[in-house]
């Protein structure tokens, strides 16, 4: 894959020969590429000129290099081309960052939740009012279309103005005391420093879902984004200073993750670690928590199932997991993972599945009408490949698709396979990619059997006309988000989250600021006195 800096994160102006000079590109890719190229280049320049493309991490409020210099190369994974660069940060630099968090803790949490609120208000709207670069610079750095980036930037914001909200409602309780000389009062605290743990997929999403509800309840944060996608991170950081949240509150390091991830475990004034992104990963943090006794919140990986009924209406069923099973290409926790497709409706279901797929334009991100961005990057294609390997040698086919787009690179054609087992890869584990595996079964019983027979609990779907079997089916599901009749799912007043190896907690919704606040039960005696 050809990397080259984009002078000076693109400031100067990149001829497009050399932009888009790659063994991997054919001719028609190219003259894509030389449009995607320049609209790349007009992005960064915008982006620089509003301050938002940052290179450097941000401690107490100042941004900064890494103390030895290191820095990451960012990459566009539509084309390989290196659109910045970030500092590699470590365990020093973390340490800072913690105690910048830990010092404005003592006054961030002093302030009134009407002024909390304010503060994520004016991040809210100052997130909507740049949701246009937002979005660019989420398609620079992670390749989704932009339309779905410009989506990725709303769907962030909302939580941080619903957080703005819920602030001025942290209400504690007053029990009725089993003794009358006393009074029984329950206060809601904020937990105190927050590690900040997030993925590339949704590289502005999973920070606000996370820091919304943190800093309404009056925590502070430290921010570790993915390696792959720090540049979004940054922006969405340097935004929260313009909103007037003060230094301290909001720090972004990056870099080496297991030397950022171990400091942040180690820290006794780190009193959280919220995380998101791969169960394995999920795991280790889980266990470096409990030196320290730290609570943690965990959004893993999913593996979901989407459960198409003879009674189902089969446009409603074949767009609802067409929109789950390809969002982001495929790249997102809650993407459909399994189509287990009754009997009586599975070569209808087949057929229409495939010719909306079909349907799916493949591209660069910036091009007008593209609806399937890249993978992020060519491990992750290697991945795909290997699990539609696996599942061809063990008796699928394939429908449509099922090998590297024309693109090259890091592109993959949509893909549905038929005749998909369950002891199967495309079946076992998260896929992470634009292939959809249609599994026939006969009964309701084998369809739960079906469903609930992995390690994963996040998101199920169910497509049925039918009132009492949706009701029926959603109850033993064993995952934390049913969709009925609806293949997208997520917003911002609804709780986001796992069962089983899935996760720890709940993000958005009511309950979303539950994970932020500690409970205190202080107990008045001698009030007759
Ligand atoms: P990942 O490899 O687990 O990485 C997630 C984050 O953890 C990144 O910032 C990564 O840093 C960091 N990290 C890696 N090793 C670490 C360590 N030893 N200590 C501390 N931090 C460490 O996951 P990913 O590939 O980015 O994301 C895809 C996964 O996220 C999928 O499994 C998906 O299902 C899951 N996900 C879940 C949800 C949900 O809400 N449940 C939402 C979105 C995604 P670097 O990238 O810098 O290495």
């Amino acid at each position: 894959m050809m990397r080259r800096l984009l002078s000076s994160t693109i400031a100067a102006s990149p001829t497009i020969s050399l932009i888009c000079r790659s063994s991997h590109i054919h001719r028609s890719s190219a003259i894509f590429c030389r449009q995607m190229s320049s609209t790349a280049e007009d992005v960064a320049m915008r982006l620089k000129s509003s301050g938002l493309l940052r290179s450097q991490g941000l401690i107490a409020g100042k941004w900064i290099e890494a103390y030895d210099k290191k820095v990451i190369e960012v990459t566009n994974p539509a084309t390989g081309n290196v659109v910045s660069t970030v500092p590699c940060m470590g365990a020093k630099e973390t340490n800072d960052a913690i105690s910048a968090a830990y010092e404005t803790f003592s006054t961030w949490s002093k302030t009134t939740a009407a002024e909390r609120s304010k503060c994520l208000r004016k991040w809210y709207d100052l997130l909507i009012a740049h949701k246009e670069e937002l979005g660019q610079l989420i398609t620079l750095e992670q390749g989704k279309p932009l339309k779905e980036a410009i989506g990725e930037v709303a769907y962030g914001a909302s939580f941080v103005e619903y957080f703005s909200e819920e602030a001025k409602r942290m209400y504690g309780d007053i029990i009725p005391a089993p003794l009358s000389d006393r009074r029984l009062l329950v206060l809601k605290q904020p937990v105190g420093v927050v590690g900040v743990i997030t993925p590339w997929n949704f590289p502005l999403a999973m920070i606000t879902r996370k820091v919304g509800p943190a800093l309404a309840s009056g925590c502070t944060v430290v921010i570790k984004p993915s390696e792959l996608t720090p540049l979004t991170a940054l922006a969405t950081a340097e935004l929260s200073i313009q909103a007037g949240i003060p230094p301290g509150v909001v720090n972004v390091v990056m870099g080496n993750a297991s030397e950022i991830g171990n400091s942040l475990l180690a820290s006794t004034q780190v009193r959280k670690i919220t995380f998101t992104g791969s169960t394995a990963v999920g795991k280790k943090l889980m266990a470096g928590a409990a030196n320290t006794v730290k609570r943690v919140s965990l959004e893993l990986g999913g593996n979901a199932p989407c459960i198409v009924f003879d009674d189902a209406d089969l446009d409603v069923a074949v767009k609802g997991s067409l929109a789950s099973k390809f969002r982001n290409s495929g790249q997102t926790c809650v993407c459909v993972n399994r189509i287990l497709v009754q009997e009586g409706i599975y070569e209808k279901f087949a057929s229409a599945f495939s010719k909306a797929v079909e349907k799916l334009q493949v591209g660069d991100g910036f091009v007008d009408g593209v609806v399937q961005g890249p993978l992020i990057n060519e491990a992750a294609v290697q991945k795909v490949e290997s699990f539609v390997e696996d599942a061809i040698s063990k008796g699928a086919k394939i429908l449509l698709g099922g090998r590297r787009h024309n693109l090259g690179m890091t592109f993959y054609e949509p893909t549905v396979m038929t005749d998909v087992k369950s002891d199967m890869l495309l079946s076992r584990e998260e896929i992470f990619g634009p292939v959809a595996p249609l599994l026939p079964f006969k009964t309701e019983e084998e369809a739960i059997r079906m469903a609930n027979d992995t390690n994963a609990g996040l998101a199920a779907y169910i497509f049925t006309s039918n009132v009492q079997r949706s009701w029926r089916v959603s109850e033993v599901l064993e995952y934390g988000i049913v969709g009925v009749n609806e293949g997208l799912v997520s917003t911002e007043v609804a709780p986001f989250g796992g069962f089983k190896e899935s996760g720890i907690g709940r993000e958005g919704s009511k309950y979303g600021m539950d994970e932020y606040v500690e409970v205190k039960y202080v107990c008045l005696g001698n009030m007759n006195g």
